[in-house]
């Protein structure tokens, strides 16, 4: 690609959570910044079922708008056994199409320019983009926001090679709930399914190893028929959604192609928590920091993206591994019976202190 039509300090490939905050951090910064998603609207569809922990309130404007209800507590079923609790297990449920579009309009407000229905389709050995609209961009730096499948990864070599496939319904909640209810079993490889309460209705869902895709619909079909026996949910179906989520864990965050500095955010970067799934706070926090770090790179590059890998590792690589591990651990028990099964389950959920031990 040599043909340039646009030439900008910052494309950011992707207007998620990580996408939308990477680009306000660089405008923040008095970058001449453009953004681009392939979605229509912020955030729709919805593949998401829309979990925060409390703490991500902290650093984000648009979260208060976007609360639909409080969670106070974590139940978790093991199996048939009776669920054990976790409280306090504070968070939010949000309302995520809000959500990212009160994020695209904090990067539009900071001065970005966003650009929805708006492909990435090449990303050149040069560093040069092409877009789905016949534009060739130029930037001096490309933010890699684009989610658990991202194409600027893909170019740099930073491919996401573990993902968990999800199915999820939403249903009317018939009984107010203020937990996040976990459901796991054998009988969701690789994964877990659950029941998210957001108000007067459920996200119920479920996700597994991609080799056992074809389970989902009986898995959630299964689990919404026992909570509409138990009285819990209605039975009808009022959306359905689901999509990957990245579970290997961290993958390099930054590159170059020609002279142009590439750094990965949020699922792209590989940073949602492959045994919960949760990866909005992580894109959030994320975004913000490859926002910071691309004003970097137009000084120095290659130190900037040093301190971007240091501080995603500071902060993420942690609590990445050991979920790594014990993902490991559990798919070894799974075949192995090297454990009972409800204690392998166990060792595997961050609810348990068996998760947390060395
Ligand atoms: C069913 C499901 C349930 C989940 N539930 C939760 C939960 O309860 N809590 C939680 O914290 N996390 C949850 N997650 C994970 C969470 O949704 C992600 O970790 C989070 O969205 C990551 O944000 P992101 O900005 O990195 O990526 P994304 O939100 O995926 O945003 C990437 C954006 O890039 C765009 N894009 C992709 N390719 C291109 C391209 N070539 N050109 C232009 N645009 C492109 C996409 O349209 C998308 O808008 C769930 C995921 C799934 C699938």
């Amino acid at each position: 690609m040599t043909d340039v039509d646009v030439e900008v300090d910052v494309l950011c490939a992707g207007l998620g959570p990580a996408g939308a905050r990477a680009a306000a951090a660089a405008a923040k910064r008095g970058l001449r910044v453009l953004a681009v998603d392939r979605k229509r609207e912020p955030g729709l569809p919805v593949q998401c079922a829309e979990f925060v922990p409390a703490l991500i309130g902290s650093n984000v404007g648009g979260l208060a708008r976007s609360v639909r209800q409080s969670i106070r507590a974590m139940e978790t079923y093991v199996e048939t056994e009776v669920p054990d609790l976790t409280d306090p297990f504070p968070g939010q449920m949000l309302d995520r199409a809000a959500f990212d579009a009160a994020l695209a309009e904090e990067a539009v407000d900071a001065g970005a320019t966003c650009r929805f229905a708006t492909t990435v389709r090449a990303v050149g050995r040069d560093g040069s983009v092409a877009l789905s609209d016949g534009t060739c961009v130029r930037a001096h730096v490309l933010i890699g926001a684009d989610g658990p499948r991202s194409v600027v990864g893909r170019a740099i070599g930073s491919i996401n090679r573990h993902l968990v496939e999800t199915r999820q319904v939403t249903v009317r909640l018939l009984e107010p709930h203020d937990a996040t209810d976990i459901f796991l079993s054998a009988a969701t490889p690789g994964g877990y399914a659950w029941l998210f309460p957001k108000g007067d209705v459920a996200n119920v869902g479920a996700g597994v190893d991609p080799a056992h895709k074809d389970r989902l619909k009986d898995i959630v079909g299964d689990l919404h028929r026992g909570l509409v026996a138990a009285g819990r949910v209605g039975r009808e179906i009022l959306a359905r959604t689901g999509g990957a989520i990245p579970v290997g864990g961290m993958v390099k965050s930054t590159g170059a192609l020609g002279t142009t500095p590439v750094l990965l955010a949020g699922d792209a970067a590989g940073l949602a928590n492959p045994v919960t799934g949760a990866g909005i706070a992580a894109a959030v926090h994320s975004g913000t920091l490859a926002g910071d770090a691309a004003a970097a790179a137009l000084e120095d590059p290659a130190q900037a993206r040093a301190d971007y890998e240091d501080e995603l590792d500071a902060l993420f690589a942690v609590a990445l591994s050991r979920a790594v591990r014990r993902r490991e651990e559990l798919a070894h028990a799974m075949q192995t019976d090297a454990l009972p099964r409800s204690a392998a389950l166990r060792r595997g959920w961050v609810a348990y202190p068996e998760y947390w031990a060395p």
